[in-house]
C-alpha cells in the first residue's frame, strides 16, 4: 500500500465509531465475529474503507470473505467505504497501466469524476458562471483613428 495515490481521509482513526455505546446487535455481533477480537482488526478497516479486494483482504489475514462482510455490515464499514469514492478512483487511474480491459475513455471519465468528488466523498459541481470582460478603448486609442479618418477625407475632397 506504500504506492497508493492518495491517503484515505478516514486513514487516521479507522476506530472512530467507537465513541458511542454498540447497540444490541453490535455487541452481539462483537460476541461471535473472529475480526472484532483480532489483533488486526484495525488494518482489516483500514483496507476494507481503502477499497482493497475483499479476496486480498480475506488471504492476508487469513478469514473467510463473509466473515469480512458481515463485519463491514454490522460495524457500517460500507457507508464509510462509501464516503472513501475518491480511494477507489484514484486506484483505477493509478493501476490503469496493470489492468486489462480498462480503455482510455474509462480511466478519463474515472479522472473527471474524481475531480468533481471532494474529500468528503460529496458531488461537486463546478462553477459555470462565465465572466465577459470588454477593454474599454483608451483614450490615446481613439485620437489617430479619427484623425486618419479626417486626414482621408481631406485629400479626396
Ligand atoms: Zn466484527
Amino acid at each position: 500500500m506504500n504506492d497508493s495515490p492518495q491517503q484515505s481521509p478516514e486513514s487516521s482513526s479507522p476506530r472512530s465509531r467507537g465513541k458511542t455505546e454498540p447497540t444490541a446487535d453490535l455487541k452481539h455481533h462483537q460476541l461471535r465475529c473472529s475480526i472484532c477480537r483480532s489483533q488486526s482488526l484495525g488494518q482489516i478497516e483500514e483496507a476494507f474503507i481503502s477499497w482493497e479486494s475483499v479476496d486480498v483482504i480475506a488471504g492476508t489475514y487469513a478469514i473467510p470473505r463473509c466473515s469480512v462482510y458481515r463485519h463491514a455490515h454490522a460495524t457500517g464499514l460500507f457507508a464509510r467505504r462509501d464516503r472513501n469514492i475518491r480511494r477507489a478512483l484514484g486506484l483505477l487511474i493509478h493501476r490503469a497501466d496493470k489492468v486489462r480491459d480498462v480503455s482510455a475513455d474509462s480511466i478519463i471519465r474515472a479522472a473527471q469524476t474524481l475531480a468533481r468528488i471532494n474529500e468528503r466523498g460529496e458531488w461537486t459541481t463546478p462553477p459555470t458562471r462565465v465572466i465577459v470582460t470588454r477593454e474599454a478603448p483608451r483614450p490615446a486609442d481613439e485620437a489617430p483613428a479619427s484623425q486618419s479618418r479626417q486626414g482621408a477625407g481631406s485629400t479626396t475632397a
